[in-house]
């Protein structure tokens, strides 16, 4: 008998009818005399909802609170989930997360998984039901609901597939499997059978956001089998492989973007040892994450300094950066929240020169400024000028063919 866990996103459970669609094919599978644990995400839209909510009462919700009322999301889908499994004659019992005991830290709306306790959903399990848990939700050790940033049902769902040694994690969504690039923006974007997890930590990483990263990390660190597919059409979707050799032999596997940067630069600063952590020391101590960076040395002893960070965290980093420009005498601080960032990521660049200058001359004949680059062994990122995202992505998409299988 084989163990799997599935997990279904928000809007393979956005009604009544899909829910009931989601508990037929459980059943089909628990039918067959498997053990299912079953994940779902809140109805889709329904966390935003819920946050607007939130923000209509406080601009900075409290943190504790906020992770309390936007678990009730997947509360509600666990429970229809469960009884549509139990109308159709499915035996089913639903979770919460903090029911199970998803252990994590105290770090609210963004915390971390720390422990399973396996054994109440054991027990269903040996009794032939289907196990229904909520996606996203945890518990810390003062019993106070957590959440683990959005997105976090796929991560609910790897980490449950770990605990139980399940035989394979299926995440089915909205897409039929892990694209090229996202199909919303390249409809000639092309699925691939199989993606190695390197880069599919990078893609998701990157700002795809087909799979949450920790999802990902956390199939990588506990060898979790992990495939992406959909709930709507047949098909065995994506795997997520461990094995080095290169499935295909493309370059470039995928394209990812991220449009929640926003980028500041300082100018003028004086240089002398120790300037960097001045101007990242203060933006580190206000918990505000950054992502890339790029200094330049002026010839009159100054340097110009440029990095990004969340666009959440946008207002707060300018402030500190004023305050630092100021302390350190430097000439000017400015700021821009209408970028975008574009990654190529593949294994395959790194026996292969010539990638990165077909990337800056893709964009530069399309009349596509390069604001700032960063390059790994797998990955090239660039920032441009969000106006510029779908005319980029479908450029690139089409200079590295990857709307064609790799010979
Ligand atoms: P769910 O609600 O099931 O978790 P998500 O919206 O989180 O679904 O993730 C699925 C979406 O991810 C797709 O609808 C697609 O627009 C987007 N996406 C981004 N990049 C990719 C990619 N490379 N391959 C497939 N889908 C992608
Ligand atoms: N409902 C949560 C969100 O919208 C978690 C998830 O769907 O994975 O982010
Ligand atoms: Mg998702």
């Amino acid at each position: 008998m084989a163990l799997y866990v599935f997990k279904f996103g928000g809007t393979s459970v956005g009604s009544v009818e899909r829910i009931k669609a989601v508990a037929e094919k459980v059943k089909k599978a628990h039918d067959q005399g498997d053990q299912i644990v079953v994940v779902v995400s809140a109805m889709s839209g329904e966390t935003n909802r819920l946050i607007g909510l939130a923000k209509d009462i406080q601009a900075q919700p409290n943190a504790r609170e906020l992770d309390m009322l936007v678990s009730t999301g997947e509360q509600v889908t666990v429970a229809l989930l469960a009884m549509a499994l139990e109308e159709i004659g499915c035996p089913a019992f639903s979770f919460t997360g903090s029911q199970v005991r998803i252990l994590t830290d105290s770090s609210h709306t963004k915390a971390r998984i720390r422990n399973i306790d396996d054994s109440r959903m054991r027990v269903q399990l040996n009794e032939g039901k289907v196990v229904v848990v909520a996606g996203f939700q945890g518990v810390d050790e003062n019993d106070n609901i957590t959440t683990l940033g959005r997105g976090g049902s796929d991560t609910t769902a790897v980490a449950l597939a770990a605990a139980l040694k399940a035989d394979e994690c299926l995440i089915y969504t909205d897409v039929d499997g892990v694209y090229t690039t996202d199909p919303r923006i390249e409809p000639k974007a092309r699925r691939l059978d199989r993606i190695t997890f390197e880069e599919m930590l990078e893609m998701a990483s990157l700002g795809s956001k087909v799979l949450q990263i920790r999802s990902v990390e956390f199939a990588g660190k506990y060898n979790v089998p992990l495939r992406v597919l959909s709930s709507f059409t047949e098909g065995s979707g994506t795997l997520i492989t461990y094995e080095e050799t290169q499935m295909e032999s493309a370059l470039i596997s995928g394209i990812a973007f991220n449009r929640d940067e926003a980028k500041l630069t300082i100018t003028g600063v004086p240089d002398k040892p120790g300037v960097a952590s001045k101007i990242l020391g203060p933006i580190a101590d206000a918990n505000i994450e950054v992502d890339m960076i790029v200094q330049n040395i002026a010839e009159d002893e100054t340097t110009d300094f440029t990095f990004t960070v969340h666009r959440n965290d946008f207002e707060r980093a300018k402030a500190s950066l004023e305050k630092t420009c100021t302390e350190l005498g430097a000439k000017k601080v400015t700021a821009d929240n209408n970028i975008v960032k574009i990654s190529i990521v593949g294994v395959g660049m790194r026996s292969h020169a010539g990638i990165a200058s077909t990337m800056f001359r893709t964009l530069a004949s399309e009349g596509i400024n390069i604001k700032m680059i960063s390059t790994s062994e797998i990955k090239i990122s660039v920032v441009v000028d969000e106006k510029y995202l779908e005319l980029a992505v479908r450029a690139l998409h089409a200079a590295f063919k990857l709307d064609q299988q790799a010979a």
